[in-house]
């Protein structure tokens, strides 16, 4: 049987006509000549962290794992292959006392497929890992390997989708390793709401958590600490991250998925054991966490200033519907991004993430937000779930047609096109 490639979310899946693992950008261009010289189409994948059908391609399929390692470090910089990991980078450059400035919640993806999507996390000063981007080498569909660090093929191509070629390496600026001061604690959402512009404007990094049903966040700040560490025990990291946003986590959404009228005493029940916590650890392991329940998502982008506006219509609208959603809404920042694609191109912006379990999927809750985020210029992750299609986007993102123009001229015969491409790309 032929090999299938399915996602994280178990909701996307293919069977191309031949996978392949290049270990080299002179064998990801054979792939693309080959693909070309047999009219196949071609796309490299990566750990399937994508809710959409971004990654998928009915061609040649290149997996990531043979395409990995840090390759140079030095300057400021760190270039590493396209495919290796997040996980495996923060921990080399950690053994080398460096960082990368942010990232988001997992580490999991591959270097490439997380900034092809724009990958982002939290941050008041600095965005997401597409804006960390200092260069690129990438093959192009003539087969041609080339790199980018500055002009519209690196503007364009470092939220690429995947669509103006095959990266083969990206270096990212690094900064010297460095510690955060992460302090949680239940808010109420109304507080949050009035106080949105101090909170945002006075950390480094703002998140927080929703919790539908209820008045309850638990809000996150990281902020840069001289030290010393003061990381959790191994006892209270385990009942955090893995037993209580996991096991238990997990457990409360499989009875929710059973009994749905149970949804709001479970999350009143979740709010009130939510407690404040302070520590301090190495960057990137405050910045991340382990996700082990299974979930649907839906996250949009909208101009900072319209986040209050866009909760309050998201809190209303689950009421008004009685929706029964166990799984937190999470709200994140970031400033303004020169990447052409980027979700948070040219605006200070506010993301907005709907999860649902994957069990149990909602998909009028997904549409009901969507209606709200789109009124409100919000700007789907090109990795989440979403209904926009070239139209919609070409009216919220300015250099939409100048990104659409350089694929014409890249890739005239769509050698890296796929369905998804062809709905958001047109
Ligand atoms: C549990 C979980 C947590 C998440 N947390 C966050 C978060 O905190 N913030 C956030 O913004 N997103 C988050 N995401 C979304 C995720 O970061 C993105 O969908 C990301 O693109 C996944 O990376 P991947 O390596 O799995 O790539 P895939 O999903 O496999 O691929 C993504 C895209 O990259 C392309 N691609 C991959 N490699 C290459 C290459 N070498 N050259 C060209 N194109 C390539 C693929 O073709 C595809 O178009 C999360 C997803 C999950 C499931």
């Amino acid at each position: 049987m032929k090999p299938v490639f399915r996602n994280w979310a178990g909701n996307q899946s293919v069977t191309p006509a031949e996978v392949r693992s290049p270990s080299s950008a002179a064998e990801v261009a054979q792939a693309v000549r080959d693909a070309a010289a047999r009219g196949q189409r071609v796309r490299m994948v990566g750990t399937g962290h994508s809710f959409t059908g971004v990654a998928l391609t009915d061609g040649i399929l290149l997996r990531p794992e043979a395409l990995t390692g840090v390759q140079e470090i030095g300057d400021g910089r760190v270039r590493v292959a396209a495919g290796t990991p997040l996980r495996v980078l923060n921990e080399e450059l950690d053994r080398r006392g460096l960082a990368l400035a942010n990232m988001g919640d997992i580490t999991e993806q591959t270097v490439a497929g997380a900034i092809q999507t724009g990958t982002h996390g939290t941050g008041r000063d600095v965005g997401g890992l597409a804006d960390q981007v200092v260069e690129l080498e990438m093959v192009l569909a003539d087969g041609s390997i080339v790199t980018a660090s500055e002009g519209d093929l690196f503007d364009a191509a470092r939220v690429g989708l995947g669509a103006l070629g095959v990266l083969t390496a990206v270096t990212f600026r690094v900064e010297p390793a460095f510690l955060l001061r992460s302090v949680r604690r239940p808010m109420a959402l109304s507080e949050i709401l009035s106080t949105l512009d101090e909170l945002t404007a006075d950390n480094e990094h703002l998140d927080f958590f929703w919790l539908p049903h209820t008045d309850t966040c638990l809000a996150k700040t990281n902020n840069r600490s001289p030290g010393p560490a003061d990381p959790p025990g191994a006892f209270k990291h385990w009942l955090d991250n893995v037993f209580l946003e996991n096991t238990l986590f997990g457990a409360l959404c499989a009875v929710g998925g059973r009994v749905p009228a149970a949804i709001p005493t479970l999350n009143a029940i979740s709010a009130s054991a939510l407690s404040a916590s302070t520590h301090t650890d190495t960057a990137y392991k405050v910045f991340t966490s382990v996700r082990t329940v299974r979930f649907l998502e839906m996250e949009y982008a909208v101009p900072r200033e319209r986040l209050g506006q866009a909760l309050r219509e998201t809190r209303d609208l689950i009421e008004l519907n009685d929706w029964r959603i166990t799984f937190p809404i999470e709200v994140r920042v970031t400033p303004p991004s020169d990447a052409w694609l980027s979700t948070a191109h040219g605006r200070d912006s506010a993301y907005i993430a709907c999860h649902i379990y994957r069990p149990t999927p909602n998909p009028a809750y997904f549409e009901g937000v969507e209606e709200i985020m789109t009124r409100l210029s919000g700007r789907p992750h090109w990795g989440k779930l979403h209904t926009r299609d070239a139209a919609y986007l070409s009216t919220v993102y300015p250099r939409f047609g100048d990104f659409t123009a350089l694929r014409d001229e890249l890739d005239p015969h769509r050698l890296f096109a796929n369905d998804y491409l062809d709905t958001v790309l047109g």
